[in-house]
C-alpha cells in the first residue's frame, strides 16, 4: 500500500500576502514543526530562523500548550465573552497584565495583532470622548509602520502597497510621523542608533498645525519589525512620550512584535524603559499556537470610559472570540514557559552574540546595512536595477531549499528566531545566509 497522499489541489486557495502565481507554480509546504525545526512536505528539515512570523517564540509543539489546549477543548470548548464569561480568561487577563508596564492593568482579548489595532485605536477615542473632548479623534501613525490589515491599521499604517489599493477609504484625519530610517547616518549600527531622536519632535509641527486638542493619540512600533527591523534611534521613544504627555495625547505602542520576549524583556517599553498608555499585542502571547491578541490599558484609561457610562455596556466592542477558552489556555500555558525557562533572560543574554553573528556579514555581497536588536536582525540588500526585491527573494529561497527559514521584506532580509535557540543554530543561521549571498549575483 502506498503512504503517499493524494495530490492536493493547489487553485481554491487564495493565500495571504503571497504571490499566489508564483507560489502554486513552486510551492512550498511544511509538514510538521517542533522546538526550532520545520520539516517540510518532501521530508527536508528546516531551522526556524524567523519563529514562524515572529511569534513562535517558545519554539514549536510545546507538550505543555499542546496538552493545555486540548484538555480545554474538552472541558469547555467555547463560551461566550459577552456578557458572560469562564474563569481562565480573568486569570489570563492577569497574567498578561502582570508583565506590563506599572499601570498597564486593564486587558481586553482580541484574536490577532490587527484586531488589537483597531481596538486600540478605538479605546483612544472612547478615552477623550469620556472626557468631554470627543473632538480629539486625529490619530498619527509613522511612515513604514505596519500595524495589520483592518482599515484602522493600514490608515495609521505607512507601507504604501497596504495602502493604495484602499486610498480612498482610510480613515479621515490621520497624519504620519516621519520614518526613522537614515542610512547616512546610522548604517551598520548596533542596537540603538545613535542619530535620530530629533525626528520625534516632528510631532511638534503636526501638533502645531492641528492643534492638540484635535488629536487623539500616536502609534508607532517601538521597532518597527515588518518594514525591514528599524530599531528607534537613542532618546527618540523617550522625545515622543514627553510631547504625547505634554499635549495630552495617548501614546500606543503597537507591540504585536516585540511583546513577550523579542528584545529580552517582556515588552520593548520595558526594555526601553518608556511607558505608553496602550500595548498591543498578539503573536508570542500564546506562542501562536492558538490566534490570540490583546490590548494593555492604562487603568485611568479604562476608568475614564467606565464612569462615563451611567448603567449598560461601557465600551461596544468586541469579538465572538475574544478570550476564547483555548486561547486563554494557549496563554496561561506560554506564559508559564516563558517564565520557568527565563526565556526573556535568555534571549538577552544572547542578543550580543547574535548582534555578532548578524553584524558579521557586513562586507559581504550586495549587503548595504545590519540592524539588530535583542534577538532581530534586518540584513538590507542593495536592489537588483529595476527588480525590487528579488534579489532578497531569491536568497529566501535559496536558503529554505538550505534548511534555513528568513523573511524578506523588500530588500531586507529578517531573522527573529524562538527565544529557545542555541549559539550553534545562530552560527549556523547566519553562515549559510552568507554562503547564499556569495551565489547570487
Ligand atoms: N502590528 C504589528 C506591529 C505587526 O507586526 C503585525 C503583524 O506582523 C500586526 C500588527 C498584525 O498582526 P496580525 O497579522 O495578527 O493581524
Amino acid at each position: 500500500m502506498s503512504t503517499q497522499s493524494p495530490p492536493i489541489d493547489l487553485s481554491n486557495l487564495w493565500m495571504p500576502f503571497t504571490a499566489n502565481r508564483q507560489f502554486k507554480a513552486n510551492p512550498r509546504l511544511l509538514k510538521s514543526a517542533q522546538g526550532m525545526y520545520y520539516t517540510a512536505a518532501d521530508g527536508h528539515r528546516i531551522l526556524d530562523g524567523t519563529a514562524g512570523l515572529w511569534c513562535v517564540n517558545a519554539g514549536h509543539a510545546r507538550p505543555e500548550i499542546i496538552e493545555a489546549v486540548t484538555r480545554q477543548a474538552r472541558e469547555l470548548d467555547y463560551a461566550p465573552s459577552f456578557q458572560i464569561s469562564h474563569e481562565d480568561s480573568f486569570r489570563a487577563a492577569s497574567r498578561v497584565a502582570a508583565l506590563m508596564p506599572d499601570g498597564l492593568d486593564r486587558i481586553f482579548f482580541t484574536n490577532s495583532g490587527s484586531e488589537s489595532v483597531d481596538t486600540a485605536l478605538k479605546i483612544a477615542l472612547a478615552y477623550h470622548r469620556a472626557r468631554g473632548e470627543g473632538q480629539r479623534t486625529r490619530l498619527i501613525g509613522r511612515e513604514r509602520g505596519y500595524h495589520g490589515v483592518g482599515f484602522g491599521g493600514i490608515s495609521v499604517g505607512g507601507i504604501s502597497p497596504n495602502r493604495k489599493t484602499f486610498s480612498g477609504v482610510l480613515l479621515p484625519g490621520v497624519d504620519h510621523l516621519q520614518h526613522t530610517h537614515a542610512p547616512d547616518h546610522n548604517a551598520f549600527s548596533r542596537g540603538q542608533p545613535a542619530w535620530g531622536a530629533h525626528l520625534a519632535d516632528e510631532l511638534e509641527r503636526i501638533v502645531a498645525l492641528h492643534d492638540a486638542s484635535t488629536i487623539a493619540a500616536v502609534i508607532v512600533e517601538p521597532m518597527a519589525g515588518s518594514t525591514g527591523v528599524l530599531v528607534p534611534p537613542v532618546g527618540y521613544l523617550e522625545r515622543l512620550r514627553e510631547i504625547t504627555s505634554k499635549y495630552g495625547i495617548l501614546l500606543i505602542f503597537d507591540e504585536v512584535i516585540t511583546a513577550f520576549g523579542r528584545l529580552g524583556a517582556a515588552t520593548a517599553s520595558g526594555h526601553f524603559g518608556v511607558t505608553p498608555d496602550l500595548i498591543t499585542m498578539a503573536k508570542g502571547i500564546s506562542n501562536a499556537a492558538i490566534p490570540a491578541g490583546a490590548v494593555a490599558v492604562q487603568r485611568g484609561i479604562y476608568d475614564a470610559i467606565l464612569s462615563a457610562s451611567h448603567s449598560g455596556i461601557e465600551f461596544f466592542h468586541g469579538y465572538t472570540y475574544s478570550a476564547h477558552p483555548m486561547a486563554t489556555a494557549a496563554i496561561l500555558a506560554a506564559l508559564d514557559i516563558y517564565e520557568r525557562d527565563g526565556l526573556f533572560q535568555r534571549a538577552d543574554s544572547l542578543s550580543k552574540l547574535f548582534e555578532d553573528a548578524a553584524h558579521s556579514l557586513r562586507g559581504r555581497p550586495n549587503v548595504i546595512d545590519v540592524r539588530n536588536i535583542g534577538l532581530v536582525a534586518g540584513i538590507e540588500l542593495a536592489p537588483r536595477e529595476g527588480a525590487p526585491g528579488a534579489r532578497a527573494a531569491e536568497i529566501f529561497s535559496r536558503c529554505f531549499d538550505r534548511g534555513v527559514l528568513v523573511r524578506y521584506t523588500g530588500d531586507t532580509l529578517a531573522f527573529s528566531p524562538p527565544l529557545i535557540i542555541e549559539e550553534s543554530q545562530i552560527h549556523e543561521l547566519f553562515d549559510t545566509v552568507s554562503e547564499v549571498l556569495g551565489e547570487v549575483a
